[in-house]
């Protein structure tokens, strides 16, 4: 008697489908640790801040990390098989992660992002092959993303709903990166984490990291204006929504992502845009070398955060990202016409925190 099964791929596309993980584990493996940087800052004595450097990736971000991650989600789950399109719904870093590693794979793929994604960021799309679709309003990407993905049959990769489960939060991460990296510093024990939340999926992984570890560290999560993400923490509302977009490229959203767990978080802190931007001038100054302005208000949250300690007597450490260069935003956060017309006080909170922090 034979028993005959259906099979849903044939043997070459299990080989590719092999290939292809393999391809991106290898990847992965190959690259060196990002650049940990520390910043003594004299106006807060007792207090060290590290920069986990994110802009040093091969597409440019932090989301080098979750474009691989999410590409190998869809490969174990059986949905990108040899060329199958990808959709995803961004505000643009993702979508260059996920266009670096589609061109790997021979896979078509069409980003959808709002017409205000930095200009640098669409380009980097299209030198890497991807095709860009522009809408007007943040909320509209998911809709548009999933009505391409279902037009043209393709897999729609959808970032802010499987940040969080297809990163593996136990280990092989960002967080545990950072926290081998301070160990070998001899500072195995900051006092805070702080990321801002786009997704949500890094602050998720580094929540549920610290606790899987048993660590004491507390995990501060900053929220730019136009977001939901601060209102929803303290009400406990997930059904808040937001009429404009979030002027900070890559965070602030205007729903409650599924990858935003405020269970993770042990704070949060709202940053105006005025200060991402003025914060984001400083720590470019303090580094040389410019970052983009969702490190602003990363940074921006970190002087809260010192401030609160130093007050209350205490010293530490306290860790954050840089989370991408500011070559991309070179139109936009670094020129001082667009500056002057849309954000005219963050030259003035970039002068006060330079004086303070610029010695
Ligand atoms: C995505 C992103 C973030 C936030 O990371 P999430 O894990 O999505 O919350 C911050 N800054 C930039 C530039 C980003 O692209």
């Amino acid at each position: 008697m034979t028993f005959i099964y259906p099979s849903s791929e044939s043997r070459q596309q299990r080989q590719w489908v092999l290939n292809a993980i393999a391809m991106l584990e290898q990847e992965e493996q190959s690259a060196s640790a990002t650049p940990l940087r520390k910043l003594s800052l004299p106006s807060l004595p007792g207090i060290t801040l590290y920069l986990k450097d994110e802009s040093t990736h091969p597409s440019g971000s932090l989301k080098h990390r979750l474009a691989r991650s999410l590409l190998l989600y869809g490969l174990c789950n059986g949905h990108i098989l040899p060329g199958t399109p990808l959709v995803e719904a961004s505000s643009g870093s993702t979508a260059v992660s996920v266009a670096f590693f589609a061109r790997q794979l021979q896979l078509p793929f069409t980003a959808v992002m709002t017409r205000s994604t930095a200009a640098a960021k669409i380009q980097a799309i299209q030198d890497l092959g991807g095709h860009c679709h522009l809408v007007e309003h943040a909320h509209q990407v998911y809709d548009v993303a999933q009505q391409i993905a279902d037009q043209q049959n393709s897999y729609y990769l959808d970032q802010f709903t499987n940040a969080e489960r297809a990163t593996n939060w136990r280990g092989n991460n960002l967080p545990e990166e950072i926290f081998q990296q301070l160990n070998d510093l001899g500072e195995p024990h900051p006092d805070y984490l702080v990321m801002s939340a786009g997704t949500g999926g890094t602050a998720t992984t580094m929540g549920r990291y610290l606790r899987y570890h048993g660590m004491t560290t507390q995990l501060c999560v900053a929220d730019p204006e136009n977001s939901v993400f601060y209102d929803s923490y303290i009400s406990g509302n997930r059904n808040l929504t937001a009429l404009y977009s979030s002027r900070i490229e890559g965070i602030g959203r205007p729903k409650v992502e599924p990858s935003f767990i405020s269970g993770v978080i042990d704070r949060m802190v709202k940053v105006t845009d005025v200060n991402s931007i003025g914060a984001m001038k400083t720590l470019s100054d303090l580094l040389g070398s410019k970052v983009g302005a969702s490190t602003g208000t990363n940074f921006y949250a970190c002087l809260l955060l010192a401030k609160d300690m130093i007050d209350t007597g205490q010293k530490g450490v306290i860790v954050s990202v840089i989370c991408d260069h500011g070559n991309r935003y070179l139109d936009s956060y670094y020129s001082q016409k667009w500056v002057l017309e849309y954000f005219p006080e963050a030259e003035t909170v970039h002068q006060l925190l330079n004086e303070k922090f610029m010695n």
